[in-house]
C-alpha cells in the first residue's frame, strides 16, 4: 500500500483552478512518522509515499525527515517516494537528496498557457521563474513528469502547451482537466478537446517516426487498456489512501475531511470494515455505463472525480464521460498508427 501525505494546505501560488489551498493546516513530524509505522506494519513487500499539498516543498524538512525515517524504519521494504511540486523552491540540494533516496519529482506546469492560470498572490504569472527550475529538474531527473492542467480558458491552447512541454525537454507529460463543478465545461468544449488531441497524436506520431518516443501519459494509459485486459487499477482506499494533515485516513485525495468517508487514522490504523464498504460501493457500475463500449477502458470509476462532481461515488460526472469519449479514440488512433509502423512501445 502507498499513502498520499497532505503535508500542508499552504502554497505561495494562487492558481485560479486550485481546489486544495485555503486552510492553514500542516502535518506534524509525529503524524508523518505514524504513517510510516502504519506502512511498515503491513506485510506488503513494497510501500510508497506521495507528498502532496498545497506546496509540499514548503514542508521540505518534513518531507526529507519522512523519507529518511521510512528507509530506516523498514529497510527491507521496497520504498517509492513521489512529489508533485509547483517548482519554485526546487534547488540543487533537494534534487541531490531526491536522487539519493529514490524520490521522483513531478513539476506542475501548464506549458505555453502557464501564466493564464498559474499565478502568484498578486496575479502575476510564474512561468519565467520556472525556466531555470525546469533545466535543474531535468538535469537531475531526465524522465521527470510535467503535469499540465487544462481548463476552459486554456483549452484552445492545449496542443500548443503540451508540445511546448515536450520541446522544452520533458519526455513524459501528464494532463488533467479542471474538474471542479464550477469549471464551466460545455458540450462544445469536447469538440475542441477532440481537435487538440488530434493535433497532438499527429505530432507524437511524427516524432516517433523520427525515433523520438514521447510519452503523453493519458494516451499511453488508454493504449494499454486496449492491449491488456484492464484491471481494477484504482482499488479505492486500498492502494493509495490519503492522510490528512491531522493524520486521518480517507480513500483518496478528494475525500479528505469528508467525515462520512474516514477510514481510520495513522495512529489507530485502518478501519478495514469501513474501507471495504466504500471500496465495494466504488465497484458498482453506473447504469448509464452498462452498455457502453468504453466501459472497460474508461475512468468512470474514478471516485474522486465523481465525488467532486456530485458528492456521490457512483454518479458519473458528465464531464468525465464526455472527456473519455474524445480521449479514447484519439489514443487509439495514435496506437494504430504506431502499430502499423512497428513503433508502438508500451
Ligand atoms: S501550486 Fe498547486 S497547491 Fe499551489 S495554488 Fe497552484 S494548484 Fe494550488
Ligand atoms: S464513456 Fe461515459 S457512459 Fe461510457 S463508460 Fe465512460 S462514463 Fe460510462
Ligand atoms: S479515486 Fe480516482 S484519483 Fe483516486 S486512485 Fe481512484 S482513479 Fe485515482
Amino acid at each position: 500500500m502507498n499513502l498520499t501525505y497532505h503535508v500542508t494546505e499552504c502554497c505561495q501560488l494562487a492558481c485560479k483552478y486550485c481546489f486544495v489551498c485555503g486552510g492553514g493546516r500542516k502535518m506534524t513530524w509525529q503524524t508523518a512518522e505514524a504513517g510510516v509505522r502504519l506502512l511498515a506494519s503491513l506485510p506488503d513487500k513494497t510501500a510508497g509515499i506521495a507528498f502532496f499539498g498545497g506546496e509540499p516543498l514548503l514542508e521540505r524538512d518534513l518531507v526529507e525527515h519522512t523519507v529518511r525515517f521510512a528507509l530506516a524504519e523498514a529497510p527491507d521494504k521496497r520504498w517509492s517516494f513521489n512529489m508533485t511540486t509547483n517548482g519554485l523552491l526546487l534547488d540543487e540540494t533537494f534534487l541531490h537528496f531526491a536522487n539519493e533516496n529514490g524520490l521522483r519529482v513531478a513539476l506542475s506546469h501548464d506549458g505555453a498557457a502557464h501564466d493564464e492560470m498559474r499565478v502568484d498572490g498578486q496575479g502575476r504569472g510564474t512561468a519565467g521563474a520556472l525556466e531555470k527550475k525546469i533545466d535543474l529538474l531535468l538535469s537531475h531527473q531526465p524522465r521527470a513528469v510535467a503535469m499540465c492542467t487544462v481548463c476552459v480558458k486554456t483549452l484552445p491552447r492545449l496542443y500548443e502547451s503540451l508540445r511546448w512541454l515536450f520541446e522544452r525537454g520533458f519526455q513524459r507529460v501528464n494532463c488533467a482537466y479542471d474538474c471542479r463543478p464550477e469549471a464551466g465545461w460545455e458540450e462544445a468544449h469536447f469538440e475542441e478537446f477532440a481537435r487538440q488531441y488530434g493535433l497532438l497524436q499527429d505530432y507524437l506520431f511524427q516524432q516517433a517516426l523520427q525515433g523520438k518516443h514521447l510519452d503523453f501519459i493519458p494516451f499511453t494509459a488508454k493504449i494499454r487498456t486496449h492491449l491488456c485486459k484492464p484491471r481494477d487499477l484504482c482499488r479505492l482506499g486500498k492502494k493509495q489512501p490519503s492522510v490528512a494533515p491531522d493524520g486521518k485516513l480517507y480513500p483518496c485525495i478528494q475525500f479528505v475531511d469528508a467525515a462520512d468517508y474516514a477510514i481510520g487514522d495513522v495512529y489507530a490504523g485502518i478501519n478495514r470494515e469501513r474501507r471495504e464498504e466504500i471500496y465495494l460501493q466504488s465497484l458498482q457500475l453506473a447504469e448509464e455505463c452498462a452498455d457502453c463500449a468504453y466501459k472497460e477502458r474508461c475512468r468512470h470509476g474514478c471516485a474522486c472525480v465523481n465525488f467532486q462532481y456530485s458528492g456521490s461515488l457512483r454518479e458519473v460526472s458528465p464531464v468525465q464521460c464526455a472527456h473519455e469519449r474524445v480521449l479514447i479514440p484519439a489514443a487509439d488512433r495514435l496506437g494504430e498508427r504506431l502499430w502499423e509502423k512497428g513503433l508502438l512501445k508500451i
